[in-house]
């Protein structure tokens, strides 16, 4: 799944993950995940995350690459958040065994609405639902409504970083989508409507592409 961040990628390949049966596996979710436990690799990739930065092809590859090999991604999983650069398409690429195929699904949203979204988004600590102050807030403010966990920031949305992360956006991730257009694989989403909407429409895609048959 490829988009912005903020696009919605992370919301409907959780919702495909269950409908497909295959498993949702995001990098940025991964990382998460090992600064919270403080591990080594989290350290490594702190400062990047902080500042809005991409972490170094090699770290996240590594990474991937471990994860996409366990038994659970043999029949193929949905990837959020990866690749992000050339080198991590190319990487991934290289790493297919035949018959192996690849459909990249853009979800496409403006900047304007992004900085909207991400300047407003909340996430569960405890379950991960995500919601927005703004545009989708829960209940009770604070307070997550499916598992009554408490709701917070992500550091990498305050402001100042969420206009870095869509500047690494534009300059590093929105070439892959010239890269995957050649390779006649892209297909474009229009990730504004609602969510129900946009599932539907990653749906069509899914169904439509022969070579998933
Ligand atoms: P995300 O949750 O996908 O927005 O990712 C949060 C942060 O994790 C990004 O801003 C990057 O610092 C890092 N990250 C996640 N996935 C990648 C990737 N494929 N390549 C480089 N950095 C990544």
């Amino acid at each position: 799944m490829l988009g912005p961040p903020g696009s919605g990628k992370g919301t409907q390949a959780a919702q495909l993950s269950k409908e497909l049966g295959l498993p949702h596996i995001s990098t940025g979710d991964l990382f998460r995940e090992h600064l919270s436990k403080n591990t080594p690799l989290g350290q490594r990739v702190k400062a990047f995350m902080e500042s809005g930065q991409l972490v170094p092809d090699e770290i996240v590859l590594e990474m991937l690459f471990e994860r996409i090999s366990k038994p659970d991604c043999a029949s193929g999983c949905l990837l959020d958040g990866f690749p992000r650069t050339i080198p991590q398409a190319e990487a991934l690429e290289k790493a297919l065994s035949q018959g192996d195929k690849i459909l990249a699904l853009n979800l496409e949203v403006s900047d304007e609405t992004i900085l909207k979204r991400l300047s407003g988004r909340l996430s569960c600590k405890k379950c991960g639902q995500v919601y927005n102050r703004f545009l989708a807030p829960s209940q009770k403010e604070g307070v997550c409504d499916r598992c009554q966990g408490t709701l917070y920031q992500r550091d990498d949305d305050r402001p100042e970083v969420v206009r870095e992360r869509l500047n690494v956006y534009h300059k590093q991730t929105k070439p892959l989508l010239d890269y995957y257009r050649r390779k006649g694989v892209l297909r474009n989403i229009k990730g504004e409507e609602t969510p129900e909407n946009v599932l539907q429409q990653l749906w069509r895609e899914i169904e439509a592409d022969e070579r998933l048959a």
